[in-house]
């Protein structure tokens, strides 16, 4: 089976600062990977690389077993969720989620029904004439999910999206993302500080500390079979 992502020995470095040090990775179709680790343990540089919004500086990086090293982001078949919402202010729900699409020269209809559907799964229908500021954290943030969803992206990457919300509502979103994904399906790489979240939502977590990988395992796995007191300590496990 081919891996939907793969990182070969991958390393950054901005100037003379290393942030990434030859990081492997595999990512199957249909898994649901979280990347979690402290702030500046290299996560958001991950995803960027993967994205294609940060070039690597070494080593190789696959997708669907093509080497996309070079590979502008529009080519790369992915989507990306921020966790500043990133939304048109001046443009409806309707046209926020349409207007990558319409950019790409899609036909009106298939327009309106990725639209309607992606409306639907996240419950905004609604909400499709508003305006941004005319709506709250949470509808915000299913928006920015929705304009991911339209594009029916093979690849879901999840940049901290939940942190700018409340509790009550980060563990609703945290709920409604990982049915989201049971019934989309696509492959997703979802980064975030928080154990919790990382714990609860997915298949497989990477852990990460100063650019390096620490363990990549299975909740159980890192909670009962943690390999180091760094990951113990992070996860919260009693070993
Ligand atoms: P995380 O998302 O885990 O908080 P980042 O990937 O944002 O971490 O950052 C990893 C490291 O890379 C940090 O030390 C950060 O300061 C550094 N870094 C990130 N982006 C840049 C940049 N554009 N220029 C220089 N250093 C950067
Ligand atoms: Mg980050």
């Amino acid at each position: 089976m081919t891996s939907t992502v793969e990182l070969r020995n991958v390393t950054k470095s901005y100037g003379e600062l290393q942030v990434v040090h030859g990081v492997d990775l595999q990512i199957d179709p249909g898994e649901f990977v979280v990347f979690v680790g402290p702030s500046g343990s290299g996560k958001s540089t991950l995803l960027r690389m993967v994205a294609g919004l940060e070039e690597i500086t070494g080593g190789d990086l696959m997708i669907d077993g093509r080497t996309v090293n070079h590979i502008a982001p529009y080519e790369r078949g992915i989507a990306m969720v921020f966790q500043s919402y990133a939304l048109y202010p001046h443009m409806t729900v309707y046209k926020n989620l349409a207007f990558g699409l319409e950019t790409a020269k899609m036909p009106k209809e298939e327009i309106k029904r990725r639209v309607q559907e992606a409306a639907e799964i996240l419950q905004i229908e609604a909400l499709l004439g508003r305006k941004p500021r005319q709506l709250s954290g949470g509808q915000r943030q299913r928006v920015a999910i929705g304009r991911a969803i339209v594009r029916e992206p093979k690849l879901f990457l999840f940049d901290e999206p939940l942190s700018n919300l409340d509790a009550e509502l980060r563990v609703q979103m945290r709920v409604e993302i990982a049915k989201l994904h049971k019934r989309l399906g696509n492959t997703t790489i979802y980064v975030t500080h928080d154990q919790v979240e990382a714990m609860t939502m997915a298949h497989k977590i990477v852990v990460l500390n100063n650019g390096r990988i620490e363990q990549v395992g299975s909740p159980l796995d890192l909670y009962n079979e943690p390999c180091n007191r760094f990951v113990a300590g992070f996860i919260g496990s009693p070993k």
